[in-house]
């Protein structure tokens, strides 16, 4: 399928390194050129933070009348001017200085992330590893920024509840998405290792990567759900759509940075996300045809369509602005052919039916 890329901008108000991220057990594991169409259009409601101009996806994967087309975005300002900004030791204030003016809503995550206060230190300072220099610092922006997210959205999300702070001005917040045995209506995130589609981008041996093999699934899809021990993969749906928002603000925090990378380093940013979106239209596959209950949560609940619908149009906006970027893809190509199967893309179409678009 040939893909082609653009991006419209709308007037609005208001206003993406190395290989790292992490799980949600907390151990640290691994975590693009915009085209034509860069016309202004008439945006019907605003995108995110502070001021500048909000931007809507056109790729043709999302569905411009649905949730996922008409999700907008202020996007960073990957060319405004840091020189001045200088270290000074402290790694909150260069952290949201840098974020504030490069990725306001990275910013914002931030500082929402640093209320969560279960695990004694703010997030960008645990995630920080012990810099020694702004440089340092901006090598794990991208880690701090999809920590801190997570540490948001924990801090905001209940046992039956989780959370979403997609933007600052927009939060979702959805129930009963972990899996069965943890209290919700859906199934551990690891059996879809089960599925046909596994086979084509098997699991890489622990702790290794390489162009045919999958990279995030010994960290994301572990375990065995039915040990009666936890393992990460054992969480239901719920989190797997939580590492997928994180996953679009690794990419978009990586892209802040870019020029501040060393020239020729390339990053996981892109297949992070687009790893991501293969397991949510894998997910959403078996659960229609396997898991019937957890189908009805996700696709009868108008919260988790939501949820799906503006994961889908954030993270195309994202890859569709980064096409091409040098610096910001390892495994990325292959990784899009994955997600762009008719039969995967299919789900997506049926959750916009039953959404009624
Ligand atoms: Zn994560």
């Amino acid at each position: 399928m040939t893909v082609v890329w653009g991006m419209l901008r709308v007037s609005a108000l208001l206003g993406v390194l190395l290989l790292i991220a992490c799980g949600d057990d907390g151990r640290v594991a691994p975590s693009d050129v915009p085209t034509a169409d860069m016309g202004p259009v008439p945006s019907a409601d605003g995108g995110d933070t502070g001021e500048g101009d909000a931007f809507v996806p056109t790729s043709p994967l999302v569905d411009p009348a649905c949730v996922d087309g008409m999700y907008s975005e202020v996007l960073p300002a990957v060319d405004a001017d840091i020189s001045d900004l200088t270290w000074a030791g402290d790694v909150g204030a260069y952290v949201d200085a840098f974020l504030d003016r490069r990725y306001p809503v990275g910013a914002a995550l931030v500082r929402g992330g640093r209320t969560n206060t279960d695990y004694g230190q703010d997030c960008d300072v645990l995630y920080a590893g012990s810099p020694s220099s702004a440089g340092d610092v901006i090598d794990r922006m991208n880690t701090i920024v999809h920590e801190c997210g997570h540490f948001y959205d924990g801090e905001l999300s209940t046992f039956t509840d989780n959370t979403y702070v997609v933007t600052p001005t927009q939060q979702i917040s959805c129930s009963r998405g972990d899996a069965t045995d943890r209290g919700g209506d859906t199934f551990a995130r690891s059996r879809i290792n089960d599925d046909e589609y596994a086979a084509l981008r098997p699991a890489c041996p622990s702790g290794s990567s390489g162009p045919d093999c999958d990279f995030y699934a010994d960290t994301y899809l572990d375990g065995d759900p039915d040990n009666g021990n936890f393992e990460g993969g054992d969480q239901g749906f719920n989190m797997l759509i939580e590492e997928a928002f994180q996953y679009v603000n690794s990419l978009a925090t990586s892209w802040s940075v870019l020029d501040q990378s060393p020239p020729g380093r390339s990053t996981t940013a892109r297949d992070g996300i687009l790893t991501f979106l293969w397991y949510v239209e894998r997910y959403l596959r078996m659960a229609r045809l396997d898991f019937p209950g957890a189908y009805e949560r996700l696709s009868g609940d108008a919260c988790w369509r939501d949820a799906i619908l503006t994961l889908w149009g954030r993270a195309w906006l994202y890859l569709e602005a980064t096409t091409g970027m040098d610096g910001l893809s390892i495994h990325g190509d292959a990784l899009e052919t994955l997600v762009l199967d008719t039969d995967l893309l299919a789900e997506i179409e049926r959750i916009r039916a039953a959404h009624g678009c």
